[in-house]
């Protein structure tokens, strides 16, 4: 699966992702502090799951969440970057589901073990189509967007309420690692995360990039 922005043709390469960047999300996992620098984790990206697909549960787990999140996708290499010159490196966005095995989770959790079981499962990472990002087009400080399923309203956010504004995940990854072309970032996920049962369909939206779905097997 390729990649066109800006008539770039851009190969997935990592799924960076951002854990804990919404306070109430925080706060339902019961959570009590705000991380005091960006908490990353990765997929692969052959996990990466086109809409209209059928989604399809991990053979082990009980408690698969949804987690509606902005996603962006990287367009040019970049090291240390500053915060006033991040968005540029933003060639498109969308939105994407970091599906989740909750219970697996706070099990790795509590022993203190890597989280690939519970976040890195085939099919992890549905994500929309991307659109073209133009930073006087699009401002990535007021960004609506949602997550319903089977036509309830789950999980609404804005991304004015992240902990870690998108241009300082920008910097603070560009320190850790040289952001390449077709690198991948899940923001964040916003309160109101909840299991997904065999039937359901997922949609998100937000009314300046699309509506996608998915249909859970
Ligand atoms: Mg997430």
């Amino acid at each position: 699966m390729n990649f066109s922005a800006h008539n770039l043709t851009l190969t997935p390469n990592r799924i960076f992702c951002i854990g804990k960047n919404y306070s109430e999300h925080i706060k339902e996992l019961g959570g009590t502090q705000a991380p005091t620098e960006p908490v990353v984790f990765m997929k692969p990206a052959c996990n990466i799951v086109a809409p209209g697909e059928t989604l399809h549960r991990p053979s082990y787990g009980d408690e698969l969440h949804h987690e509606v999140e902005v996603v962006l996708l990287i367009g040019k290499e970049g090291k240390n970057i500053l915060k006033a010159d991040a968005l540029p490196y933003i060639s498109a966005i969308t939105l994407g589901l970091d599906l989740t095995l909750r219970d697996i989770q706070k099990k790795l959790k509590k022993a203190g073990l890597p989280w690939e079981l519970s976040k890195s499962f085939e099919q992890s990472a549905p994500l929309g189509i991307f659109k073209n990002y133009f930073p006087n087009k699009i401002d990535l400080k007021n960004l609506p967007f949602s997550c319903s399923v089977n036509g309830s309203l789950r999980q609404k956010g804005n991304t004015r309420e992240m902990i870690f504004p998108i241009e300082n995940l920008i910097q603070t990854l560009s320190c850790w690692w040289t952001l390449r072309p077709g690198d991948i970032i899940f923001t964040g996920t916003p309160a109101g995360v909840a299991s997904l049962q065999s039937g359901d369909k997922i949609e998100v939206e937000s009314p300046s990039i699309g509506l996608f779905s998915w249909t859970l097997a």
